[in-house]
């Protein structure tokens, strides 16, 4: 919904089609231009389980492009396996609401970008592949994918552990919209209330503008 609005002219189809890094690429741009800059992250301590909190630049988040952006087949070859997937795309990710538990959602993501599997040259089911062998590949998807994993690293306040906290900017962003949606709602009830103007008229108008009312009214 959000690639939507900030690519009118893409069909759906298209938007879909991104890998979950190069979405989550978009969103961190998006999210730049829409609150700013900066993000505070906000990660537990692993150690002590106080809060800690990291003020970082989009900038620094957003990596290098992947060398080859629009390839989908990536080769993973380790110990007579030989696996061919694809980097994880938005779409697979919507699978994972109707798994069961933790193994059907990796199941169903497997299924999604897995190819072919064989071992020593001959088929293998992936649901059969050693445990071992699915944390690696787990890890070469990732990699095939860089922008779609984003650790932030923290530092504790309380005992000084630094710690990763993985950042999600789809979550991290919709709580943003959601926040801000909630006080624009609370200003217009506020203003409506105070002046007798119509919501509309007070939606239109600029955050800042709608500030300066709310002050002269209080
Ligand atoms: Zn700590």
């Amino acid at each position: 919904m959000l690639l939507q609005l900030a690519f009118p002219q893409a069909s759906k189809v298209e938007l879909l089609r991104l890998t979950v890094g190069q979405r989550d690429s978009v969103l961190l741009r998006l999210r730049e231009l829409t609150f700013g800059p900066t993000l505070s992250c906000v990660g537990e301590c692993p150690d002590c389980l106080a809060l800690g909190e990291r003020e970082i630049g989009i900038a620094s988040l957003l990596g290098e492009p992947p060398p080859n952006p629009g390839r989908v087949d990536f080769l993973f070859d380790q110990d007579g396996f030989q696996i061919r997937f694809r980097p994880l795309r938005g779409t697979d990710l919507h699978l994972l609401r109707r798994a069961r538990d933790s193994e059907a959602a990796r199941h169903a993501l497997m299924a999604c970008i897995i190819g072919s599997c064989s071992r020593n040259g001959t088929e293998v089911e992936f649901k059969r592949l050693p445990d071992h062998i699915l944390d690696d590949l787990a890890e070469a998807v990732a990699d095939s994918d860089p922008q779609s994993e984003v650790w932030v690293g923290i530092e504790c306040p309380e005992c000084g552990a630094e710690f990763d906290a993985i950042l999600d900017i789809m979550d991290f962003f919709w709580r943003e919209i959601a926040a801000e949606a909630r006080r624009t709602q609370a200003e217009v009830e506020y203003l409506v209330r105070a002046y007798g103007w119509s919501a509309p008229k007070v939606l239109n108008m600029s955050g800042e503008r709608r500030r300066l009312y709310m002050e002269a009214a209080a």
